[in-house]
């Protein structure tokens, strides 16, 4: 069964074509700057293998649909593609940031519920409709295959309402449903399943933190195989600090920049999301490029990591006294994978927690999952590399086998 995996953003969507049988990319791609005078389009087929095709095209993508149909002439072509026909498409899933309560489950898409999605983006409103967008324009293109919404927050829907409640006035849930979502949840559920198979156990015997650090970084506690808390909230702002936004702050903040800068709520949103975090602090939101200039003595660099492993570590704390037990610290993403050093210092002196680093297997460069604690660990610390387009694809298979059965 062949998966058609879409990002779409507002101006770009990334995609990949899977064969579920192998679970096996055969091609991958990304298109930008939609509605641009020039656009690119970067194709691969057979990605990460030795055989790989890769071609590059900078030519105007109009809309998304433009962008699309040139995605499908790829698809079906004899060098660069994989299928002969586009009804070997056997469904589309599409990333989708906020279900909202409404979604707790990858669903089927309909009229209805793209009505429903619309109706969250004040939730997402830089999420939302471009996926709204996409969704529709693979409907138009590919009007055989089924579409699935996969739901950024739909894993964590089993959090308890003592970690998804805020202490504010009942009546902004009830009426507003403002409440902790959660998000980066098929990382999370992906990393989370993975950790129970390299323990050899079944997810609903384990405990996992899982830690995605990239772009966006966020932390989740995962209980017996179910989120039980996650450090994003009503929006991707909140939690550990990430690399332009501020994660958790004294709420009060915002209130007091507006009394004494005469700050815009637009503004202020702005600073929060684009201006804060590492780049608030050093000006770079780059990991690789903090340790350069740490390294070179740029003592902001040197305090904007710090801070942020200390945010993380924090995190950790809170998670393990959320667990009770933990049996398994993951770190995914492109920090969580690729830093050794932001590993360390995150886990240094988490002897009493159990958490205990094998230094030698924590710098040793792999794109595999793997364990890098030391035998005295008693929670076991891994990397374990991400993969949400797979994750998306496997859901949008149970998807259409439930319509099946
Ligand atoms: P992602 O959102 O998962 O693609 O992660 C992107 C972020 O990962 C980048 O902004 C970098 O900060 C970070 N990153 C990628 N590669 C490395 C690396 N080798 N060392 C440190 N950070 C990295």
């Amino acid at each position: 069964m062949k998966i058609l995996v879409v990002n779409c953003g507002s101006s770009s969507f990334k995609y990949q074509l899977i064969d579920m049988d192998y679970e096996k990319v055969l091609c991958s791609g990304l298109v930008e700057r939609i509605g641009e005078k020039t656009g690119s389009l970067t194709h691969k087929k057979d990605p990460g293998t030795d055989i790989e095709r890769k071609i590059n095209e900078e030519s105007p993508f109009p809309d998304h649909t433009a962008g699309m149909t040139r995605v499908m002439a790829l698809l079906t072509d004899p060098v660069l593609g994989a299928i002969k026909d586009l009804s070997e498409i056997s469904g589309c899933g599409h990333r989708t940031v906020q279900g909202g309560e409404e979604f707790t489950q990858s669903t089927l898409i309909t009229e209805d519920v793209l009505e429903v999605i619309h109706r969250l983006s004040p939730l997402a409103p830089l999420h939302n409709p471009p996926s709204i967008q996409g969704i529709r324009v693979i409907m138009k293109i590919l009007p055989h295959c089924p579409s699935v919404a996969v739901f950024d927050t739909e894993f964590h829907a089993s959090m308890p309402p003592k970690a998804f409640m805020y202490a504010l006035p009942l009546e902004f849930y009830e009426k507003l449903r403002v409440r902790r979502y959660g998000f980066h949840g098929t990382s999370h559920a992906y990393v989370a399943a993975k950790a129970a198979e390299m323990l050899g156990r079944k997810e609903e015997e384990v405990n996992v933190i899982t830690c995605h650090l990239g772009n966006g970084c966020s932390i989740s506690a995962v209980k017996q195989g179910k989120c039980i808390d996650t450090s994003m909230g009503l929006t991707p702002l909140a939690g550990v600090i990430m690399g332009s936004r501020c994660g958790d702050i004294d709420p009060a903040i915002l209130v007091y920049l507006a009394r004494q800068t005469g700050m815009s709520i637009e503004k202020i949103d702005d600073t929060l999301n684009r201006r804060s975090g590492l780049k608030g602090i050093c000006g770079l939101n780059d990991m690789r490029d903090i340790h350069a200039a740490s390294g070179k003595g740029d003592e902001k660099a040197r305090l904007a990591l710090e801070m942020f492993c200390y945010s993380i570590k924090k995190y950790i704390g809170a998670y393990c006294a959320a667990l009770g037990k933990t049996d398994a610290l993951v770190f995914t993403a492109g920090i969580g994978e690729n830093d050794s050093d932001v590993r360390e210092m995150v886990c240094a002196d988490m002897e009493a927690l159990g958490i205990v680093l094998d230094p030698r297997a924590n710098v040793t460069r792999s794109g595999q999952a793997r364990v890098i604690s030391d035998g005295t660990s008693a929670v076991r610390v891994m990397v374990i590399p991400t993969n949400e387009e797979l994750a998306i694809a496997k859901s949008t298979v149970r998807v259409l086998m439930g319509l099946k059965a």
